[in-house]
């Protein structure tokens, strides 16, 4: 049978990094069987979801690259189906009216809380007596008929074998007053209709479990495989919210996270192959499977995801990395052509900036002209001791032709500068830099003044000397 999984959000907010680890799972599921992945979008709930929270749960997926074969489908668009088949319950008996007042209800849960009992529905109205005294004109519940004894059993293909008996489950409210199906009913309907072969969800779900498979049965469905995943904890043990700093897989893209990054940080937070640490997408197709999930909650490490977003950073292709800078440098507004392409920027800076975030901020100097230096850095290598270095590498530079620069040449300018004035190379490295970009750290110097161009370099050496008669003026 083709495996077919799904992820199935309730749209009440963002993308959180649980959800997506979830829907990888379910995904890579999929991939590995080269099954099918559904996307279906629990939106029943009307007064928590949002249109805005699909179309960011959206977002969230297609940032990841987590495409879906089928759907989105929408609960909220296939009532009448779960109408339908809640009708068909009621002729078999499957299912039966519940005319139970709130005051009934009520007496029944104190009454049971006194005598210190789970408190549940007593199936008052699931006998004859009951519905023939009534017709469904009067306002009532529809409520499933669970059965009454025996267990449910199923084999969690991460937890291993659960039981629980059917004297715990109590006969679950299917369909509200109002006529509208309730949430567990739904999931069931959806998971038949959709041929769903695998469930795999959070371990919040894992009390639902055995109520949709009875539920199932009675319909004489095929039960799917359950495999409920353990919760993402923080680093100090406690569950994973916005304490914690970004949980929205957004906030990733936003803090300069690659998404083949945060696709292996949670790939490997709960699931592991060997000690196997860095995953291409390939591998964890090829490796991934259920049974090597981690049944322990796991605990979001933020360090360990910076530090694979730079090795992501500094091996992926500088190509692939370029396509997601590009949406840094438009938050900064840079005009592009006024610098040099994004793989040279990727190449140059891939080294020192362990965030896409932090590579468009450091390369501003590149695109835009600065009037002021860091003071601390002006102070030290802008002095007039530096002038005749800065005055001979300008000089050495204006005569390289346009064919000419590269940055081997810009290498040689600078060593033989030094060489003339029998200094260390930073001795004229260090004002060249500070020159050219304002500031005192950049990448090697020759590659900075050449990713920032002759004339430009030019003018900012101009510029720096201005700064240091300046200086010296002042001083005098
Ligand atoms: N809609 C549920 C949620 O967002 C998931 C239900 C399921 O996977 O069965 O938590």
């Amino acid at each position: 049978m083709k495996v077919k999984t799904r992820f199935a959000p309730s749209p009440t907010g963002y993308l959180h990094v649980g959800g997506a680890r979830t829907a990888l799972y379910s995904w890579l599921y999929a991939r590995h069987a080269q099954g099918s992945f559904v996307l279906r979008i629990e939106d029943t709930d009307l007064e928590r979801s949002t249109p805005e929270a699909i179309e960011a749960i959206m977002d969230g997926m297609n940032w990841l690259d987590l495409a879906w074969d089928e759907g989105p489908f929408y609960q909220t668009k296939r009532f009448e189906r779960y109408n339908q088949v809640i009708d068909t319950m009621l002729e078999q008996g499957t299912a039966y009216r519940c005319y139970c007042s709130k005051e009934r209800l009520d007496a029944m849960r104190e009454a049971q809380m006194a005598r210190g009992e789970k408190t549940r529905y007593d199936g008052h109205c699931r006998c004859d007596a009951v519905q023939n005294a009534h017709t469904a004109a009067e306002p009532h519940v529809v409520r499933f008929a669970n059965p009454q004894d025996g267990a449910v059993i199923f084999n969690d293909l991460i937890r291993g074998p659960i039981e629980i008996a059917n004297k715990e489950l109590d006969d679950l409210i299917i369909r509200r007053t109002d006529g509208s199906p309730t949430y567990n009913f739904c999931v069931v309907i959806d998971d038949w209709d959709m041929e769903i072969t695998h469930v795999i969800r959070g371990e919040d779900h894992i009390n639902n479990t055995p109520r949709q498979i009875n539920i199932l049965t009675a319909l004489g469905a095929p039960v799917p495989q359950y495999a409920h995943v353990s919760m993402i904890l923080g680093d100090d043990g406690q569950k994973l919210s916005k304490r914690h700093g970004a949980v929205s897989v957004m906030q990733y893209r936003d803090d300069g996270y690659l998404p083949e990054a945060l696709l292996n940080y949670l790939v490997r937070l709960g699931w592991s192959h060997g000690d196997q640490e860095i995953f291409s997408l390939t591998e964890m197709i090829n490796y991934f499977s259920l049974d090597a999930i981690n049944k322990s909650a796991s605990a979001f490490n933020t360090e360990k995801l910076l530090w694979l977003n730079h090795h992501y950073i500094m091996h992926s292709d500088a190509d692939y990395v370029a396509q997601h800078l590009m949406w840094h440098m438009q938050q900064h507004h840079y005009d592009l052509e006024q610098g040099p392409d994004l793989i040279t920027i990727v190449k140059l800076f891939g080294e020192r900036c362990k965030t896409l975030k932090e590579m468009a901020e450091s390369c501003r100097y590149c695109y835009q002209d600065f009037s002021e230096f860091d003071q601390e850095a002006a102070k030290k290598h802008l002095r007039p001791v530096a002038r005749e270095a800065l005055e001979r590498i300008r000089d050495k530079l204006a005569a390289i032709s346009d064919l000419d620069w590269t940055v081997e040449n810009i290498h040689t300018a600078i060593q033989a500068t030094a060489d003339e004035l029998a200094v260390g190379m930073g001795k004229v490295g260090m004002p060249l830099r500070v020159a050219v970009t304002g500031i005192g750290q950049s990448p090697s110097v020759d590659a900075t003044v050449f990713a920032i161009g002759q004339t430009r370099s030019l003018k900012r050496i101009e510029q720096a000397l201005a700064y240091i008669n300046a200086r010296e003026a002042v001083s005098n």
